[in-house]
């Protein structure tokens, strides 16, 4: 078993040397359990702390505690107390949390209940009824219904949450073409909180959020569609088109084979789409390299067959 040791300079001599006082007083209590001794700890200037190993199964790391006491100028030791404590490498609970501490946003599910705190700083007294039902309904008709609303503390705790999660310095704010304030989808809210948020209303970009009119995404309105068809950032591939080589340098022909000027010439007329029966047929045996080239175009390649 893993202790850490405790001894201390300071405990007097006669503390220090009850260790065998501490041990019997602890096997009475615990006949079984009670490992080696670790050490002593001074408690203050009459008393002092033996620990010993728990040997009890369950309690790794775990210790003894055996308070020893002595008045000064006497030659007599007392046992105060003992208890068994976690040690430094003892398997103890995780810190207890309250439960309301524990639901973290998104956990609610339907049907679940989640009173706000008692006194909650966020919330400040909103419309007291005054009892008379007509005044009461127009009260409620023109928002001043609530018994309780949002106070300055609220705002600013959501306000600040929707900043850092929605506001200008995000990657998507700063890599935007235009921010929120200018776009056709920003809802702006009513209330205190209008002069810097607004709702989302594009199922592109923040939809149902509520943004800082210094956000922006690419879904901005006033983003321009693209130029020709495809993606915005890289040019169309047009697969239709042709793309033609200068041709290589002519070889000396060999004896008995076509004039290598003759061939080239021929490739060329092949490529550019001249495709004459005479010039493919002059072209294919010396140089299929460029008959493909040619071939990419659907008249050269009919024109050959
Ligand atoms: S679409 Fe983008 S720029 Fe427009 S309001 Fe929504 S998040 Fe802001």
């Amino acid at each position: 078993m893993s202790a850490v040791s405790v001894s201390d300079t300071d405990v007097r001599s006669i503390l220090a040397g009850a260790v065998d006082l501490a041990r019997r007083a602890l096997l009475e209590l615990e006949p079984s359990g009670v490992g080696a001794h670790v050490g002593v700890r001074a408690e203050d200037e009459y008393a002092a702390t033996h620990c010993f190993e728990a040997t009890l199964p369950g309690y790794h790391g775990w210790q003894w505690a055996v308070v020893v006491a002595a008045a000064p100028d006497t030659d007599r030791v007392t046992v105060s107390e003992s208890a068994l404590l976690p040690g430094p490498d003892a398997l103890i609970a995780p810190e207890f949390v309250p439960w309301e501490q524990r639901v973290r946003p998104g956990d609610l599910a339907p049907g679940d209940l989640l009173a706000p705190p008692a006194d909650d700083p966020r919330l400040v007294p909103g419309y007291t009824a005054t009892g008379d039902p007509e005044i009461d309904e127009v009260a409620c008709q023109i928002g001043l219904g609530r018994r309780q609303v949002l106070g300055l503390e609220g705002r600013l705790e959501a306000a600040q949450r929707w900043y850092e999660e929605y506001g200008p310095d995000t990657d998507m704010a700063r890599a935007a073409p235009a921010s929120c304030e200018s776009c056709g989808f920003y809802v702006p809210l009513a209330g205190a909180l209008h002069a810097a948020f607004g709702v989302c209303a594009n199922p592109m970009g923040a939809d149902g959020h509520v943004v800082h009119m210094g956000y922006g995404c690419g879904a901005h309105s006033e983003t321009p569609l693209p130029s020709g068809a495809g993606s915005p950032l890289y040019e169309a591939y047009d697969d239709a088109a042709v793309e033609v080589y200068p041709a290589e340098s002519p070889k000396p022909a060999a004896a008995g084979s076509a004039p290598a000027a003759e061939t080239a010439v021929a490739a060329e007329s092949a490529a550019s789409g001249a495709t004459t029966e005479e010039s493919t047929a002059t072209t294919e045996p010396s140089s299929p390299g460029r008959s493909e080239t040619a071939g990419s175009e659907p008249g050269s390649a009919t024109g050959a067959q």
